[in-house]
């Protein structure tokens, strides 16, 4: 057994050694290996790419490499005296800077004064300049006089995650390489690899999870297997927790709802979320990447699906409710829901209040806090009813009674018409859904007596409403209760 104190991490036990061993970079790996076995080194290598795809690895293996005893077919030996003394980094001709903390001209002239003497022991001096775009234009000029001229013992890696801001005439010098962000599953595969050899059960999921959230980089995947391993077993759900991520299945079921238009169980899932706290955006995020795989995977029909969730997540940072904003979205994506909304149903101050019914004008906003007339006087049956049926609806179906509260409503002759204005487009188009309107008859017949027939209208002309406008509608008509409700509005 490891003691905690003295262990070193995961990612540094288990650095690759050889080239053979270098996730997922084989082009670069392939390359190098060729240059070494055939001793047609370049003087300097530029290795970008973004962090933790293993640029200082590589850099560390060709150091080894061109000054091994023993190579085999470009591979360091790790045995030989001098891959040893790399190893332990007791060798005098392999230095290590970071161009971020050694900056300056003066570094620079001090390591091209060491560049000029022949290695104390080795084939070449090896210097590593890590994060090499860091060093001042100063610093680049004295190290490009080095490079112009180079001593032919002296090899230069430079690695960076900003290869842009290293100047064109030092690119121009080197052999650069592009390290590729490190796909999913061979980080995951790495993953089992490490769990197995340290007798960390790690689930399947799991693997899955912490491999797509490091994005490529193994190097904080490691990071992560190392953080939750101690245990000795790495659940799904203790990845979710650890980084506030959604588990596959809750995705996936979300990804399913959007495509079936089961607005009740997307709705679901995101009251589900926010109950526990979760982030919207992640979520998003997390179900954009899956939709991604899926479609490449064989499911073309999830396109304009992730194409509205990407595009919602770009919304949500304008939104006042991150929340109002999906759950808006989804509706307008799916159709309101059929079964009623998951959310508990509102309390009594925020319904509608029985005053504001009483006036001849449309009903206000749901929710507008107007406050409570004192004994208002009868009211017309008309607007009584109505004004009742919108109240039953709201703590049964929201969505429809947000939908309905902007419209003017006459009844004549067993006739009620619903009227909705011409900014409520969207609204009209929400209520045509023959299962809402079903729901809107049946609920009207219980509230207008006798009631023959119910025709929608809307006044406006042939404007499509956007599912923005729509959602933005909806986030007006439902504010102040969703507000009331706790929600995340100020995230
Ligand atoms: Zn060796």
């Amino acid at each position: 057994m490891t003691e905690p104190t003295d262990r070193l991490s995961l990612y540094r036990r288990f650095r690759p050694q050889r080239f053979g061993e270098v996730v997922g970079q084989d082009l670069v790996v392939a390359t190098l290996r060729r240059a070494v076995a055939g001793g047609k080194l370049g003087h300097a290598y530029l290795l970008s790419g973004q962090r933790g795809v293993g640029k200082t690895s590589v850099a560390r293996i060709l150091a080894r490499a061109v000054n091994c005893q023993a190579p085999e077919a470009g591979e360091p030996c790790n045995r030989c005296e001098s891959c040893q003394r790399i190893v332990a980094g007791r060798s005098l001709d392999v230095v290590e800077i970071d161009g971020a903390s050694n900056r300056g001209v003066d570094q620079i002239r001090r390591l091209r004064e060491e560049a000029a003497y022949v290695p104390a022991g080795s084939r070449y001096k090896v210097y590593i300049i890590d994060e090499v775009h860091m060093l001042t234009g100063e610093a680049f000029n004295a190290l490009l006089k080095t490079l112009e001229e180079p001593p032919p013992h002296v090899l230069f890696i430079f690695a960076t995650t900003e290869p842009h801001k290293v100047p064109a005439t030092v690119v121009s010098r080197c052999q650069a390489f592009e390290f590729q962000p490190i796909a999913d599953d061979a980080i995951a595969q790495v993953l089992h690899k490490v769990a197995e050899a340290e007798r960390i059960d790690l689930a399947p999921g799991a693997a899955e999870l912490i491999a797509r959230r490091s994005r490529g980089a193994l190097r904080d995947a490691l990071v992560v297997l190392d953080q939750l391993g101690q245990a000795g077993e790495v659940t799904e759900e203790a990845v979710v927790d650890l980084l506030g991520l959604p588990p596959l299945s809750q995705v996936d079921g979300f990804l399913d709802a959007l495509a079936g238009r089961d607005a009740d169980r997307a709705l679901a899932i995101v009251a589900e979320l926010s109950t526990r706290g979760r982030d919207l955006a992640l979520f998003l995020e997390e179900t954009a990447t899956r939709a991604r795989d899926r479609i490449i995977a064989g499911e073309p029909g999830l396109i304009p699906i992730a194409r509205s969730v990407i595009e919602l997540r770009g919304e949500l940072s304008r939104a006042f409710s991150r929340r109002l904003h999906v759950e808006m979205a989804i509706v307008a994506l799916c159709g309101p829901p059929q079964r009623g909304e998951p959310r508990p149903a509102p309390t009594r101050e925020a319904s509608l209040p029985p005053s504001a019914a009483a006036s001849s004008s449309p009903p206000p906003p749901l929710g507008g806090g107007t406050p409570e007339a004192p004994e208002a006087k009868p009211a017309a049956p008309l607007t009584e009813a109505w004004r009742a049926m919108l109240e039953s609806m709201l703590t049964e179906r929201t969505a429809v009674a947000a939908f309905l509260s902007p419209a003017e409503v006459t009844w004549a002759d067993g006739l009620l018409t619903i009227r909705l204005p011409p900014d409520c487009g969207y609204h009209y188009e929400s209520l045509l859904d023959p299962a809402v309107r079903s729901y809107v008859e049946a609920t009207a017949h219980k509230f207008f007596n006798p009631l023959l027939a119910v025709q929608l209208a809307w006044a406006g002309g042939n404007h499509r409403p956007t599912l923005e406008e729509g959602a933005r509608i909806l986030a007006e008509a439902l504010e102040g209760r969703i507000l009331r409700e706790g929600d995340d509005g100020s995230r």
